[in-house]
């Protein structure tokens, strides 16, 4: 791995402020992309930091004790935060996502969630809040998340071998604290649980059974997620990706599945169901099925730069909107004006263009900075 880790060239200051157009659009909580697509889906980085250092997302070499994290005054503050959230329901935001770096290890986060759980859709429904996390933290941490209005999480983990584990995390951090969170989890009644693992060739396609057999029957949805060339950093190498197909033969050997539709338009996962009733699993196929069609998401960094898709290069500086002097409806008006302008759709390109022409030339943004 430490052969092909690359060097981080920093982007995070680099984007522009996001102009302020003369005749914005007015929220109408039906806003449509260029392609027609809605914005449905905000997902929000509160930190850039993390206690794991995930070789597909923060390799240990680049993000070593020399890496400058962002000063805490250059984060969005949860007053921020809400502000801007509250103009993203507007326009149609109806399922938030905290994320980052490990979202557990922003102080107070359970005070953010409190603040964002009493947001409402223009219809008066309460939004659909959840939170990703890598585990570490959630044994401590379920019950006040649940109390201050978390819904539900989903939680990371790429196999169950310890030796494989902590291979994958890169700071030995045990397989067993992982599972005690999720407990924890579904104790306070933060379902229904996913749980992510992303599945690199090579490293640990041979837990993808054991994932498997251990939380079938649990209620817990796992899904097999495929290796992703987000970021600059990772090194990622197409040989390195299963593809969810792979996946899928490997579970054949011991169960029986068959397909499910989506739940949702815009749903990443691909469904199965266990066919002798024992839950269901799905498949994230970023890589060998472009699902940019219906693409309804959009990302805020924890510095507040939006991004309208996972593999851009530079986002759009909100937070100078917000620490300047403009009003909820001239912001509201960026972020439709935006949102009306978009036609990202990276991965749909990637299948039949090189990765860089794709997303346009330039470093992509690394994915802890900006959430999965
Ligand atoms: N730290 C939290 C965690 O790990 O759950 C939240 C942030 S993490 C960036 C969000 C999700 O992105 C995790 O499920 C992680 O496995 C996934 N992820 C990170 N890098 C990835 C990559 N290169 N390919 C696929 N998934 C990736
Ligand atoms: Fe941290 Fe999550 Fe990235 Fe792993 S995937 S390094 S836990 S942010
Ligand atoms: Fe959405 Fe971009 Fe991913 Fe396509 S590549 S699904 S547009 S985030």
């Amino acid at each position: 791995m430490t052969d092909r880790v690359i060097p981080l060239l920093d982007q995070r200051f680099a984007s522009p402020r996001l102009p302020v157009p003369e005749h914005p659009l007015a929220p109408t909580g039906l806003l449509s992309d260029a392609l027609g697509r809605p914005l449905r889906d905000l997902r929000i980085s509160v930190t850039d930091r993390c206690n794991f250092r995930c070789s597909y997302c923060m390799p240990k070499e680049v993000f070593d004790k020399y890496h400058e994290f962002l000063p805490h005054a250059e984060l969005l503050s949860f007053e921020e935060i809400t502000r801007l959230t509250r103009l993203f329901v507007a326009h149609g935001v109806s399922k938030l996502r905290l994320t980052g770096g490990e979202p557990l290890l922003r102080r107070h986060v359970e005070r953010l969630i409190e603040m964002l759980a009493e947001l409402r859709t223009p219809e008066g429904a309460a939004l659909d809040l959840t939170l990703t996390t890598n585990g570490s933290l959630l044994a401590k941490k379920a019950r006040a998340l649940k109390e201050s209005g978390l819904q539900r999480v989903t939680v990371s983990l790429d196999g169950l071998d310890d030796a494989v584990f902590q291979r994958m995390n890169d700071v030995g951090f045990p397989v067993a604290e992982v599972l005690r969170g999720i407990e924890a989890a579904q104790a306070a009644g933060l379902g229904p649980i996913k749980v992510n693992m992303v599945v690199k060739r090579g490293s640990n396609e041979d837990q993808i059974l054991p994932m498997a057999r251990h939380f079938r029957n649990t209620g817990i949805v796992l899904r097999f997620i495929e290796y992703m060339d987000v970021g600059a950093t990772n090194g990622w190498r197409m040989d390195e990706v299963l593809p969810s197909g792979r996946v899928l033969e490997v579970l054949g050997r011991e169960f029986e599945l068959s397909s499910l539709s989506a739940s949702a338009p815009g749903e990443t996962a691909e469904r199965w169901a266990y066919a002798d009733g024992g839950g269901e699993i799905g498949l994230i196929s970023s890589v060998t099925q472009a699902f940019c069609g219906d693409c309804n998401r959009a990302r805020l960094s924890t510095e507040g730069k939006l991004y309208t898709c996972l593999f851009a290069h530079s986002g759009h500086d909100l937070r100078a909107l917000l620490r300047g002097d403009y009003s909820d409806a001239q912001i509201s008006g960026a972020l439709g004006t935006l949102w009306g302008g978009r036609s990202d759709r990276y991965s749909q390109l990637r299948a039949s263009q090189a990765p860089e022409a794709a997303s346009g030339g330039g470093r992509r943004v690394e994915m802890h900075y900006i959430g999965g």
